[in-house]
C-alpha cells in the first residue's frame, strides 16, 4: 500500500461495535456500528478528485493518480489495518418516525490525521449494510455528481458542509426508477469518497432512548463531547446542555447561510442533520431560480412540502426538539433544553434579518429594515426574480441613481415586461425606500459593493447547470465536471471567462426532471 495516511481510528475503537459480523438486514441494538466490508467494484474508474481535500489528508496528486487510491475510494481494496463500517442510526422522515435507518448504503473507511485536524473518510454507493432495508446499497452517477459537485461549492460559498474527496464509476450498472413512476431503467453506478470531522446526525442519538438504552445514550454523547466539543470539558449536567446550545447555534448558523445563498436542502429529516451543524447528505436539493419560500425541488415531498426554502429555519428547529427529546434522559430536567429551544426561536428572526441586511449592503441597524425586507420578499415573490442575478448585480446601484435600478437588476427578472408593467410601481417604491436607507449608511459606494460580493455569490450550481454536466457525463465526458468543479472553487469572483454560468434558468429546464424535479431516487 503507497498511500501514506496517518490512520487514527475513534469511532469504531471507543464506541461499542455491534457483535454480528454477518452483513444481512437486521436491527442492530446497543451498539452504534457494524463492520461491514465494501462490495468489490466491477470495474472502478476515477473521474475527479478534489485536490484540497487531498491535501487536508496528506496525500498528493501523484497519490490519486495510483492503484492503491483508486482501489481504496472505490472499496475494492481496505486500508492495511482499518476496519469498515456502518453506522447506526435512526431518524424522524417528513415529520414521522421512521424506527431504524443506518448507513444503508455508506461505509466508513477510516478516521485520518493531518495537520491537528481529524477526518472521517466514507464511501457512498460501496454496497449493501446491515441497514440497507429494501435497498441496495448503491448510488448512481447523476446522484454522485451532484453530490460530489454541490459539497465543494457549498465549502467555497462559506457554508459549512461535509466534503468530498473522489468521484467514480464502479464499472457496474444499477436499477433506478426516477420518478417513482414504473419506469426503472439501468444507470451507472458511482461512489463518492466523502470527508467529513463526523458523519454523526441527530438520528444518531435519537435512536437509543427509542429503545430505551439510556446507556449506549450516554456513551455515545460522551463520546462526541470528549472528540468533537472538547472545549465543553468533561461530560456532567450541565455540559450536556451546553452541548445541545452548541448544536443549535451551530445548526442556526448552517441554515442561515442556505437562506443566504438560495440553497433547499430537500430532504431535512433528522437523520440528514449533522450533530456538528454541516450540511449533510445531499439528495434532492436544489438551489432557487425565481425566488420563492415555497420552492422544493424535492417531488417526493410534493404533497405536503415541508422541506420548502421559506420554512428550513423552522425545520431545523422542529429537528432540535427531536434532538432535544433524545438527550433529555441525560439532563433529567426539561426546562435548560426548553430555554434553548426558545432561544432558537427568537433568535433566529433577527438571525435571518442580519443576513438579508448584509446581503442588502446595509450596515447600521435600523428597526424598519424588517419592513424593507418583507416588502423586497414579497415582490420578489410576485416578480419572477432570479435570486442569484438579482442579490449580485443589487451592488451596482448607485445611492443617487435608484431610478436606474432597472437597468442595474433587470437582468434577473423572468418576465421583463411584466416588470415594467403591472409590478413597476411595486417596485419603483421599493427602490424609493431603499435608496433613502442607503443615504443613511457611511460605507461608499465602491466599499459596499465589495462588501456585497462577497456575500452574494455569482455562481452557485444551478440546478440545469448540475444536470449539463450530468448529461455530458453520462455519455463519458466529464469535462464540464471539471469546469464547474473550478468555477465554483470561487463563487464571488467575477471570473468573466465563465460569465455564461451567470445566467437564468433556460426555458427548456423549467419543468426538466432533474433540473427544477428531482426525487429521492439515488
Ligand atoms: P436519505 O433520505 O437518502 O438520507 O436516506 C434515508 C435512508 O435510506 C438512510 O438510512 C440511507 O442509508 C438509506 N438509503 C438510501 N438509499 C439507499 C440505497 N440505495 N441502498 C440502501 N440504503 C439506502
Ligand atoms: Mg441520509
Amino acid at each position: 500500500m503507497a498511500l501514506k495516511l496517518k490512520i487514527k481510528d475513534r469511532f469504531n475503537k471507543e464506541l461499542p461495535a455491534d457483535p454480528i459480523l454477518e452483513n444481512s438486514r437486521r436491527q442492530v441494538k446497543e451498539a452504534c456500528f457494524s463492520y461491514v466490508t465494501p462490495k468489490t467494484p466491477g470495474n472502478p474508474s476515477l473521474i475527479h478528485t478534489s485536490p484540497e481535500m487531498l491535501d487536508n489528508l496528506g496525500l498528493s496528486e501523484d497519490d490519486s493518480q495510483t492503484t492503491d487510491f483508486l482501489n481504496v475510494v472505490t472499496g475494492a481494496e481496505v486500508l492495511p489495518n482499518t476496519k469498515p463500517y456502518a453506522m447506526c442510526y435512526a431518524g424522524h422522515q417528513f415529520g414521522n418516525w421512521a424506527g431504524q435507518l443506518g448507513d444503508g448504503r455508506a461505509i466508513n473507511l477510516t478516521e485520518i490525521e493531518h495537520n491537528n485536524k481529524r477526518w472521517a473518510l466514507q464511501l457512498k454507493g460501496a454496497g449493501e449494510t446491515p441497514y440497507s432495508r429494501t435497498a441496495d446499497g448503491l448510488a448512481v452517477l447523476r446522484s454522485s455528481i451532484r453530490e460530489y459537485l454541490c459539497s465543494e461549492a457549498m465549502y467555497h460559498l462559506g457554508v459549512p458542509t461535509t466534503r468530498v474527496l473522489s468521484l467514480s464509476l464502479s464499472g457496474d450498472q444499477v436499477l433506478r426508477d426516477v420518478m417513482y413512476n414504473g419506469n426503472p431503467d439501468y444507470e451507472k453506478g458511482a461512489i463518492v469518497s466523502r470527508v467529513a470531522e463526523s458523519f454523526l446526525r441527530f438520528g444518531s442519538y435519537e435512536i437509543f432512548p427509542s429503545r430505551g438504552d439510556v446507556k449506549t445514550l450516554k456513551t455515545l454523547v460522551d463520546y462526541t463531547i470528549k472528540n468533537h466539543y472538547s472545549h465543553l470539558g468533561d461530560p456532567s449536567k450541565d455540559v450536556y446542555v451546553a452541548f445541545f446550545k452548541d448544536v443549535a447555534e451551530r445548526s442556526m448558523e448552517m441554515v442561515i447561510h442556505w437562506q443566504r445563498v438560495g440553497f433547499v436542502h430537500g430532504v431535512m429529516n433528522t437523520d440528514n442533520m449533522s450533530i456538528l451543524g454541516l450540511t449533510i447528505d445531499y439528495g434532492p436539493y436544489g438551489w432557487l431560480e425565481g425566488y420563492d419560500h415555497g420552492w422544493t425541488p424535492n417531488t417526493t415531498d410534493n404533497t405536503n412540502k415541508r422541506y420548502r426554502y421559506g420554512t428550513q429555519p423552522q425545520l431545523v428547529l422542529w429537528n432540535l426538539y427531536q434532538l432535544a427529546n433524545a438527550i433529555y434522559p441525560l439532563v433529567d430536567e426539561a426546562e435548560p433544553l426548553e430555554a434553548i429551544l426558545d432561544a432558537y426561536r427568537s433568535e433566529v428572526d433577527f438571525a435571518y434579518l442580519r443576513m438579508m441586511r448584509s446581503k442588502l449592503g446595509l450596515k447600521i441597524e435600523d428597526e424598519k429594515d424588517v419592513h424593507l425586507v418583507e416588502e423586497l420578499e414579497t415582490i420578489l415573490q410576485l416578480s419572477e426574480t432570479d435570486m442569484t442575478i438579482f442579490f449580485r448585480n443589487l451592488a451596482n446601484l448607485k445611492k443617487t441613481e435608484t431610478n436606474e435600478w432597472f437597468s442595474v437588476v433587470g437582468k434577473a427578472f423572468y418576465e421583463p415586461s411584466e416588470i415594467k408593467d403591472a409590478l413597476k410601481g411595486k417596485w419603483e417604491n421599493w427602490f424609493k425606500n431603499y435608496s433613502e436607507r442607503l443615504l443613511v449608511e457611511t460605507l461608499d459606494e465602491e466599499d459596499r459593493k465589495a462588501e456585497m460580493n462577497t456575500i452574494n455569490p455569482k455562481y452557485v450550481l444551478r440546478n440545469y447547470i448540475a444536470q449539463l454536466a450530468i448529461d455530458d457525463a453520462d455519455k463519458g465526458n466529464y469535462e464540464l465536471i471539471d469546469e464547474l468543479f473550478n468555477l465554483l472553487k470561487k463563487p464571488y469572483d467575477e471570473q468573466p471567462e465563465y460569465e455564461k454560468w451567470f445566467a437564468k434558468r433556460p426555458e427548456w429546464a423549467r419543468n426538466k426532471v432533474g433540473c427544477s424535479m428531482l426525487s429521492c431516487s439515488s
